[in-house]
């Protein structure tokens, strides 16, 4: 497929599709609620959708779908047909604007966390027409949003279109205030970074923990891992060369913007970065990424795994957010601009970021709170648990001389005055010193790198824009009033700098010095695992600024405070089972078998031989043995730990089990599996190794 410009996007319903196949007054109609959020009437809808399907139809689908995503993480999606009986005996292919708008999914086995009482198994889709339809496969994938009859949001598409909105109103305050007249809407942009791992089908099937929960339970470290660094921005394989080539044309047909791909630091990782684009359809796409990169990886005869910590040992794989936010007009407002004026409105959408995170750091650790993500987190690989911000030596420089009203080197005069003095332009930092910050400024935009590959960006998204939105009003709320708009403004840049200064650090955030410095000097928080963090979703500071934005009610937190630590039980309890049937299945009779094969030959060289000592087989039969042991005993106790859970008063009590008994048991299960595995012949083990897989691929 040479002509990428001629079928990028073909199989989506979007603004070229839309101007070739609408009435001109119909389009007119659909643009303004695309771009300004206006109601859609029947009449529009029931032209839009009459359209949508002829056009859908001449390119192949028999089916329609409202895609949703709802608190599973994954997306959801229920087919209809087209086809209608007519009166002559065949079928017609209709598709109504109400079947547009309004879908009624059985959703009864969605995760509600109690919203939706079970008698009232029914929640509702609405179409999201600022997200173009598209095709997979021979289906028309209307994106909607998913709530309640009570109007609670069930999915995660809601609450990040409300967080928008929220977002978009306080820094239109803020804009006016800076003269800013034309501005209709502020939006915010993500352009994910997504990690994955490639291995073959083959070494894949051979791994029920791999099977059942997207991560190996077991598995000693390989002789050769990324030690060498020689697999980053390597050269790519053949067979990786040919997944990509595909997955690219399939994502541009989707209209999606895939641009980047490299491989990443452990052997058979990879990454995909797409064009930034609004929050929502990035979200959008992101999802749809995932599920293609898995459905092309299969017709590879590879699986693509996009759990966050695969294989111990070797880097997991994180998802980087590059967010910022501009006007509909296309001005960045993170991006220091040429006049004074527009410098001080940099600076104090900058201070609006840097409140927002400081406030807010728990409710950031909590969007990229899951069990697969806890193992990376802190791990010397991915960013700590601890929030801290890099803003790069220059900007904090800055920031220190407006502080303390003191000369900045790079700006001749001696004082810095907001409103007045230029900034220099803040290149972003081209050295790599700021991988290991988890929210770092790099020029025009921010990086949150603390997501999981297979999270959805949505929450990490809400949680940032509602937080930033925060921050705004509070400033707006200010500035309105103040009798002298320059002095009112400078005082505050001032004062935010001085009270989160605390969440600045441009150095090492590796490092463990640095832990305890933002634990124990400035007090930043360091919620090390999902049981930890999860439960403050609901303190009254978090509770008081979502609802009042908008963006949840408190009965849509309480609900999803309980659905992700019940996923977090859910899947630990999933993985504990999972070793504790490898072991019975399959490694403890692996290790037994060896040990009597080893025990047997020796017995018959003996035989032979009667002088021979056969140290090596009696001790390695005595090491072997003792390490059965060992297991037996530490399954028990998983077992048990697992069984424990049942005593659990409810979800919360019961991720702190996890946490606190079922997760140490099962590490401390694992190390006399991976020391057995290392002391038992290959031909035996029954399970591929750490090599076998990671250098599956060719
Ligand atoms: P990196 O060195 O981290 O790869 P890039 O400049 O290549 O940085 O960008 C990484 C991601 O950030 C890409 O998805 C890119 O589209 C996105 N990005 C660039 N500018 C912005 C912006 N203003 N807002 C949001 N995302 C952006
Ligand atoms: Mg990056």
């Amino acid at each position: 497929m040479d002509n990428i410009p001629e079928y990028f996007g073909e199989l989506v319903f979007d603004d070229r599709a839309m101007r070739a196949n609408l009435p001109a007054k119909v389009y007119a109609s659909l643009r303004k609620t695309i771009d300004e959020g206006t109601e859609l009437d029947i009449g529009v809808a029931n032209a839009v959708a009459e359209a949508m399907k002829n056009w859908a139809v001449s390119k192949g689908a028999t089916h329609f779908t409202h895609w949703f995503q709802p608190l599973t993480g994954i997306t959801a999606e229920k087919h209809d047909s087209f086809i209608a009986p007519s009166p002559d005996g065949g079928v017609i292919m209709e598709f109504s604007g109400k079947e547009l708008i309004k879908g009624e999914p059985d959703a009864s086995s969605f995760p509600s966390g109690g919203l939706r009482a079970t008698f009232e198994a029914r929640g509702y889709t609405a179409w999201d027409p600022t997200s173009y339809a598209f095709i997979k496969g021979r289906t028309l994938c209307v994106p909607t949003a998913f709530c309640s009859y009570g109007g609670h949001a069930l999915d995660k598409k809601t609450p990040l279109l409300r967080s928008m909105e929220a977002l978009s109103r306080q820094a239109l305050r803020i804009l006016r205030l800076f003269g800013n007249t034309s501005a209709k809407r502020v939006v915010s942009s993500v352009g994910p970074e997504q990690e994955y791992f490639l291995i073959t089908k083959e070494m894949y099937d051979l791994r029920p923990d791999l099977r059942f929960t997207g991560r190996t339970l077991f598995g000693a470290k390989p002789p050769k891992g990324q030690e060498l660094d020689d697999h980053y921005f390597g050269v790519i394989k053949p067979g990786v060369a040919a997944f990509m080539e595909e997955l690219n044309e399939d994502l541009w047909k989707l209209g999606i913007l895939a641009k980047t791909e490299h491989n990443e630091v452990a052997p058979a990782q990879h990454e995909l970065a797409p064009i930034y684009t609004t929050t929502n359809v990035a979200t959008d796409h992101n999802q749809l990424t995932m599920e293609i990169m898995q459905k092309v990886a299969a017709k590879h005869g590879l699986v693509c795994l996009l759990h966050e910590k695969p294989f111990d040992g070797v880097n997991g794989s994180g998802k980087h957010n590059n967010w910022s936010i501009s006007t509909d007009g296309g001005q960045n407002l993170l991006s220091p601009g040429d006049t004074p004026y527009e410098n001080a409105q940099f600076l104090l959408f900058l201070c609006a970021v840097i409140k927002a995170v400081d406030d807010y750091q728990d409710l950031l650790r909590i969007s990229v709170a899951t069990a697969g993500n806890d193992h990376r987190l802190g791990a010397n690989e991915a960013p700590p648990a601890v929030i801290s911000m890099f803003l790069g030596d220059e900007l904090t420089a800055v920031l220190d001389a407006i502080e303390n009203d003191a000369p900045y080197a790079g700006v001749e005069k001696t004082q810095m005055k907001l409103g007045v003095d230029v900034l220099p332009k803040f290149n972003r930092d081209t050295t790599d010193r700021n991988r290991t910050s988890p929210f770092a400024f790099t020029g025009n935009k921010f990086e949150f790198r603390m997501l999981g590959s297979s999270n959805s960006i949505s929450c990490a998204n809400i949680m940032l824009n509602s937080a930033v939105a925060e921050s705004l009003r509070i400033y707006a709320d200010r500035l309105e009033n103040a009798p002298d708009f320059e002095s009112a403004l400078h005082e505050m840049i001032k004062k935010t700098i001085k009270d989160h200064k605390r969440i600045i650090f441009n150095g090492n955030g590796y490092d463990d010095a640095w832990i305890e410095e933002a634990t124990e000097k400035r007090g930043l928080l360091n919620y090390r695992t999902t049981a930890d963090c999860m439960p403050h979703l609901l303190d009254e500071k978090n509770v008081s600024m979502l609802t009042s934005l908008g963006v949840f009610t408190v009965d849509e937190l309480k609900s999803r405070r309980d659905i992700m630590l019940e996923n977090y039980c859910k899947s630990v309890t999933i993985e504990a089972n999972t070793m504790v049937n490898m072991v019975h299945k399959r490694i403890a009779p692996a290790i037994t078998s060896f040990t009597s094969e080893l025990a047997r030959q020796a017995t018959e060289k003996r035989t032979f031989v009667p002088e021979l000592s056969c140290r090596y087989e009696h001790d390695l039969v005595l090491r072997l043995s003792a390490l059965t042991d060992e297991i037996a005993e530490k399954t028990d106790a998983l077992a048990a730990a697992v069984a424990g859970l049942r005593d659990a008063p409810d979800v919360i009590g019961e991720s702190v089990l996890i946490r606190d008994t079922v997760l140490p048991d099962m590490e401390a299960l694992r190390k006399p599996c991976d020391e057995a595995e290392l002391l038992t012949a290959k031909s035996f083990w029954p399970l591929p190794s750490y090599g076998d897989i990671l250098f599956s691929v060719k």
